[in-house]
């Protein structure tokens, strides 16, 4: 599966978005070496705190269908802004744990893609080793 295909499909699983609230829609898309691929997007709530990102829904949603770090082969995270919109800083701490440092991440609005990898994201990571 080539990059744009994986965006594609993040921008596909975008338009499930519940963003009745800040109407930013956002999608992920995680491919695995299997070849699958699992979809989030973002999930808003009247309560603002229990609503949750589209990247986690997907990684969530790998890991609950029993993949772990070594089976994520690249992470795909769209929105139609004017602006890339990178993850936030939750988002960062949850791929840290359950992805590579090394694994790719594609973000793009449609306009402008970008690739960086987990570890960029996230330079000095706070990981379990820290709890040591
Ligand atoms: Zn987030």
């Amino acid at each position: 599966m080539t990059q744009q295909e994986l965006i594609d499909i993040a921008f596909k699983a975008s338009e499930n978005a519940y963003v009745p609230y800040s109407h930013f829609p956002v999608g992920a898309a995680v491919l695995c070496k299997d070849g699958s691929v699992y979809k989030g997007c973002n999930i808003e709530n009247a309560a603002y705190p229990s609503g949750i990102c589209g990247e986690r829904v997907a990684i969530f949603n790998a890991i609950s269908d029993g993949k772990r770090a070594d089976d994520i082969q690249a992470i795909a995270i769209v929105a139609h802004g004017n602006t890339i919109a990178y993850s936030c800083g939750a988002c960062r701490q949850v791929l840290v744990e359950l992805c590579h440092l090394d694994t790719p991440v594609y973000f793009s609005n449609g306009q402008t893609t970008l690739t960086t990898t987990v570890g960029e994201m996230s330079p000095h990571p706070f990981t379990a080793k820290d709890l040591d």
